[in-house]
């Protein structure tokens, strides 16, 4: 525990051991006030304030599922920082059943709830089965709805929704990025401190960006190589697509040397899933709706996805769009079809020879790829199916890196803490290459070995899958001569 949380002056409830019950009020479910009844109704002696509206809060029942265990506290990364029990999930579902209740939404409980990563490590922990992410986001559309956030808080996210869900103007950053990355500019501020001191926010989304690399265009139907096994539709994402273009032509290649037609529609927008996790419900509809249009057209079975957070948020676009009743249904269907790429590969089996590549490798589960998708033994498959791979655990590997989407540009502070424990984890396995499936840990896990001095080579698992099917050497991913073996 290194400092207090953002919430510590939070809700007066109870701190009880790690896993004891929070105060009295949980479990009042069961047999407390109906449903309909809870919403607006605030309790004896609340404050005056915002409150939840009825438009669908965190369902009752699933709040009740809670019992309380504290199973998860310790996969919590907000508790496992802060000792909080309202930065953790019981405390969290204790708040919203108190906010159900009629407990006004104030600023601090949500401080409680913008402190969620959202990265579902308690949805894998619970021995209950609580829905929490469902939880979550039913309160994050609340907060936004009924919650004024500070004249900053507004601007920085304004900053932040009017740039990253949109690939053309992120394509337009990459010229002057490069330019201050090659003239040393960002060296300096880093060194400096500067930016730090000025603005903690601009300094995370500095130090955060990657090395622009030459851009690299997934044209729009990339053909089968060998015997054709099918056709499926291609995610080019936002951030993948102009940061990491490199991981976007690796995932083509490979499905292509799989036996499939690939299909990536070259007007097909943001999947929504930033505005999702965290609660511009309309935007994120808005952004899903458009997808859905897009990967009709095409009249693809299945949609691949390469980017963890975007394949999670795809997956929920049922419950995006359940009240929508030209959208519904398809937008049903349309998840179903969805798979990351790792899954896919899993399921259709190799066809391509894989090549030797004599590499250990770090493999690092994105919370939305192992929590939020389930998808934990695919990857792990895939890269153990290469001969001369070693694959490595990470110590504390459910605990997430912190990037969380936008989660680290807004709490650059814990975001930094929870980078610098994951890269040390990271770098304790010696291995010579970082593997994972999500652009946003690639960023932070980079910057945070960048800020202890190291340098690792990283890799999304696909650009790993790529190098041995084509029988690249270790080189082509970046890796320098062997480390020592791990003790
Ligand atoms: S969310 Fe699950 S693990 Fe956590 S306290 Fe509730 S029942 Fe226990
Ligand atoms: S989603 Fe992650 S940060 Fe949020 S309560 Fe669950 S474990 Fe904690």
């Amino acid at each position: 525990m290194s400092e207090p949380g953002p919430g510590s002056s939070g809700p007066a409830a109870s701190v009880d051991s790690p896993t004891g019950a929070v105060g009295g009020e949980v479990g009042r479910g069961a047999g407390g006030v109906g449903t309909d009844q809870r919403l607006r109704v605030p309790t004896a002696g609340a404050e005056e304030g915002p409150h939840f509206d009825a438009h669908h809060p965190p369902a009752p029942e699933l709040i009740a599922d809670c019992v309380h265990c504290g199973f998860c506290l310790p996969t919590c990364p907000t508790y496992v920082l802060w000792g909080e029990e309202m930065d953790s999930p019981r405390g969290r579902i204790h708040l919203m059943d108190q906010a159900n209740h009629g407990e006004p939404l104030s600023p601090s409980m949500v401080q409680h709830f913008d402190a969620c990563l959202g990265c579902l490590a308690c949805v894998t922990a619970c021995p209950s089965g609580v829905q929490y992410d469902k939880l979550i986001n039913a309160t994050r559309p609340q907060v936004e709805r009924n919650h004024e956030r500070s004249a900053s808080d507004r601007a920085l996210r304004k900053a932040i929704f009017s740039l990253f869900p949109y690939p053309r103007r992120l394509r337009a950053m990459r010229g002057p990025l490069r330019v201050h990355q090659r003239s040393g500019l960002s060296a300096l501020l880093r060194k400096s401190g500067v930016l730090q001191r000025v603005s903690p926010h601009l300094a995370a989304m500095e130090s955060l960006a990657p090395d622009i690399s030459t851009a690299v265009r997934v044209p729009e139907r990339v053909p089968a190589r060998g015997l054709r096994r099918g056709t499926v539709g291609m995610l080019l994402g936002c951030v993948q697509r102009e940061f990491f273009p490199g991981v976007n032509a690796a995932t083509a290649r490979v499905l292509a040397m799989e036996g499939f037609d690939v299909v990536a529609p070259q007007d097909q927008g943001c999947c929504g899933a930033l505005s999702a996790h965290t609660g511009r419900e309309p935007e994120a509809q808005k952004f899903a709706r458009r997808l859905i249009d897009t990967f009709e057209r095409t009249g693809v079975e299945r949609v691949v996805v390469n980017s963890a957070g975007c394949g999670s948020a795809m997956k929920e676009y049922a419950e995006l769009l359940a009240d929508d009743p030209a959208y519904a249904s398809r937008a049903a269907a349309f998840a179903d079809r969805v798979r990351d790429v790792s899954e896919f590969l899993a399921e259709v089996g190799p066809a391509a020879p894989r090549h030797p590549l004599e590499v250990s490798i770090a493999y690092h589960d994105a919370c939305h790829l192992s929590h939020g998708q389930g998808v934990r033994s695919q990857p792990r498959e895939l890269l153990r199916g290469i001969p001369g791979l070693e694959v490595r655990e990470v110590r504390d590997g459910t605990l997430c890196c912190g990037s969380a989407g936008v989660w680290n540009l807004l709490n650059p502070e814990p975001a930094r803490e929870l980078g610098n424990r994951k890269a040390a984890n990271v770098l304790a396995t010696q291995a010579d290459l970082l593997v994972t499936a999500n652009p946003g840990c690639l960023m932070q896990i980079a910057s945070a070995i960048g800020r202890a001095g190291e340098s690792m080579a990283l890799a999304h698992t696909v650009e790993v899958l790529d190098a041995s099917i084509r029988g690249l050497p270790p080189g082509a991913l970046g890796v320098t001569p062997r480390r020592s073996p791990q003790p």
